[in-house]
Order: structure tokens, then C-alpha cells, then sequence
């Protein structure tokens, strides 16, 4: 099969001839028909991650963000046949721990995430391999399509258990999103979704002009002084939750000083080189107003019938976020334009 190989931390990504992978005994092959480009694949593709012991092999291939057409079964799997069309949480638990049994399965200490652990490789490919998959895969509902669910792997659902699970959101309230990338825009879909009122911060026109599209009732130009002060006067007093969906420094920070007291910090996006996974916080801001400061890391696969029935409504269109269509060749290229945030919306590998 064709894929895109991370052969050394930084350089272009190389398309290459691997073998076709074949089922574990508890595990499916997918036909990757979509596969979202996401920044976790930069961060990725970038070396980062070293500081949390998190860093991507050479030699691996990337891509997190598969759904596609089952065509092959290992003999232990019960729920899935061949032709059946799935969605993949990248996050993947092992099924049976503590955590997996209590619906915690995006903190697995056995997990595996696709296109990142040295054993899984990813969906940059025409075919990924899904480990555990009756607990990991999950079937898309009919008439859904696999490009627009390839960013429920990641992205979509990343944003709906930040806001509906860990955060204690409430209709009316103020959310702010700090970043509309992908996650950020998806945060903004979803935080509108919920019955809250969306607020979205960014530095490119675009992303704000589509984060106001999905519900944004108002935009902040991240290049202002003083972002935490517009928010808390657009809000009058300050957000109630705020979503750090980039993870810099500057972006988490100002998450926490726009809030409103007792308002509830969610970071979701993981920090860059510069940070190298830490960030000073006005820890006496914190406990002066009571904040929670909150970490969100995708999704467990069993609450994905929860964002089906969103979309089934109406209320949320993952779709609508994808900007671009690109076969697996142009993916050295798509990844590289994000070192300067030079993507908008969510790009789709739909060419293998
Ligand atoms: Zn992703
Ligand atoms: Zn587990």
C-alpha cells in the first residue's frame, strides 16, 4: 500500500510503498477512504512531544483521523464484517482496564493512538489497522459520509467532550475559544450546539469569518493589546468556560485571564517546542476566583452515539468544516503550510 512516512523529524514527508497490514486476531483493517490532516500530526511531524515521553518514532506513518470501509476481520471480532463503514478515535483503549471499563477509555495507561504509537501505525495510508476493535471502532449511522466524519476521530468529538463532558456547561453561558483551527472551530460548532454562546479569538480573518458562520456571536482579533479585557467586556464580566485549542503559552494564559470568577479553563491543545509542555499560570488568579483549570483529551468511543444524535438533528455539521479535499502526495506539503498557520478549516486526504 501507498503511505506517508515520517522519516526525519522536519523534513518532508515521504510517500512509500508499505505492506498491507493484516488483521490481529481482535483487530480490523479499514480502507482508509478520508483521513483529516490535523496539527497534532505537525506537532508530530515536528519531534515535539519528547517532554512528555510522547514522541513519534521515524519511520512511522502518520494520520489519526481514519473512516473508511472495513475489509478485513480478525477472527475474535464479534461487532464488525466486512463492507461495514467505521470512524476511529485516534485515542484507543485496550478494553479492559479500569479506565476503559468506566467509559475513561481516551486515558487508557494501555492506550495506543493511531499514527502516533510506535505500534500503530496510522491512516496516511490506504489501509490502517484498528487494534480491539469491537471496544475502539465505531460504525457511522447511514447516509453519513466518510469524509465528513474523518474529523470525528479527532477534531469533532476532542471539542464535544472538552465542552459536554469535562466542562460544567450551561445554556446561556459564554464560552471562549482561544484558536480556530480545527478543534477550535469544531469547539465553536458544539459550544453553540449546547445552548451556549460562542466567542472565538484567532489571528486569521478567515478562521473568525467561519467561526462567526458556525455561531460565534463575537470575534476578537488576536492581535489586539489586551484579548482577556475585550473578552471580559464583551461577555460583561468574562467567559464561563474558555477552551485553549492551540496550546502556546500566550493562547493558554489568556484563556485563564478572560475568564469570569468560578469559570472553568480547558486545555486542549498541546504546547510547542517553545513551551515544551509548560506554561506559567496566574495560579493566584486561579484561587482568588475560584477557576478550574481543566485538561481534555479526545473522546472515549462510547459516547460517540451522543455527537451522532447532534448531527442526526441537525444541530452540528462536522462536514461544514472541511475546506479542502487532497490526495495522500500533497500531504508533505498541507502539513508543512501549518508551520505558519497557513491552513484554514479542515483539510481531507480523500486520494490514496
Ligand atoms: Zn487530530
Ligand atoms: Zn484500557
Amino acid at each position: 500500500m501507498r503511505a506517508a512516512v515520517l522519516e526525519s523529524h522536519g523534513d518532508p514527508l515521504v510517500v512509500e510503498s508499505r505492506p498491507d497490514p493484516d488483521p490481529a486476531a481482535d483487530g480490523i483493517v479499514v480502507e482508509t477512504e478520508a483521513c483529516g490532516i490535523c496539527r497534532s500530526d505537525w506537532h508530530a511531524w515536528q519531534g515535539h512531544g519528547g517532554w512528555i515521553d510522547d514522541q513519534v518514532p521515524t519511520g512511522h506513518v502518520l494520520g489519526h483521523e481514519p473512516a473508511g470501509e472495513v475489509v478485513a476481520v480478525g477472527d475474535d471480532v464479534e461487532t464488525f464484517t466486512e463492507g461495514d463503514v467505521v470512524a476511529v478515535p485516534f485515542s484507543l483503549g485496550c478494553g479492559r482496564c479500569t479506565f476503559c471499563r468506566n467509559g475513561r477509555a481516551n486515558v487508557c495507561p494501555n492506550g495506543r493512538a493511531i499514527g502516533f504509537s510506535p505500534d500503530t501505525p496510522g491512516a496516511f495510508a490506504e489501509y490502517v489497522h484498528v487494534p480491539a476493535a469491537d471496544f475502539n471502532a465505531v460504525a457511522l449511522p447511514d447516509g453519513v459520509s466518510a469524509t465528513d466524519m474523518a474529523a470525528l476521530g479527532c477534531r469533532f468529538m476532542t471539542a464535544y467532550h472538552a465542552l459536554a463532558h469535562r466542562a460544567d456547561l450551561a445554556a446561556g453561558d459564554w464560552v471562549a475559544v482561544h484558536g480556530c483551527g480545527g478543534v477550535g472551530l469544531s469547539a465553536v460548532q458544539v459550544a453553540s450546539a449546547l445552548g451556549a454562546r460562542p466567542l472565538a479569538v484567532d489571528l486569521n480573518e478567515e478562521a473568525l469569518a467561519m467561526a462567526a458562520d458556525f455561531g460565534a456571536s463575537v470575534t476578537v482579533d488576536a492581535t489586539v493589546d489586551d484579548v482577556p479585557g475585550e473578552i471580559r467586556d464583551a461577555t460583561d464580566g468574562g467567559a464561563d468556560v474558555s477552551v485553549d485549542a492551540l496550546g502556546v503559552a500566550e493562547t493558554c494564559r489568556n484563556s485563564i485571564h478572560c475568564l469570569d470568577r468560578t469559570g472553568q479553563h480547558l486545555q486542549v491543545g498541546y504546547t510547542t517546542e517553545a513551551e515544551a509542555g509548560e506554561v506559567s499560570l496566574p495560579i493566584d488568579h486561579v484561587t482568588m476566583h475560584e477557576l478550574d483549570v481543566l485538561g481534555s483529551r479526545g473522546m472515549p468511543p462510547s459516547r460517540y452515539d451522543e455527537l451522532f444524535g447532534l448531527i442526526e438533528s441537525g444541530a452540528v455539521d462536522p462536514g461544514a468544516l472541511v475546506t479542502r479535499h487532497v490526495s495522500l502526495d500533497e500531504v508533505p506539503e498541507r502539513l508543512a503550510a501549518m508551520d505558519d498557520y497557513g491552513t484554514v478549516g479542515v483539510e481531507v486526504v480523500t486520494e490514496f
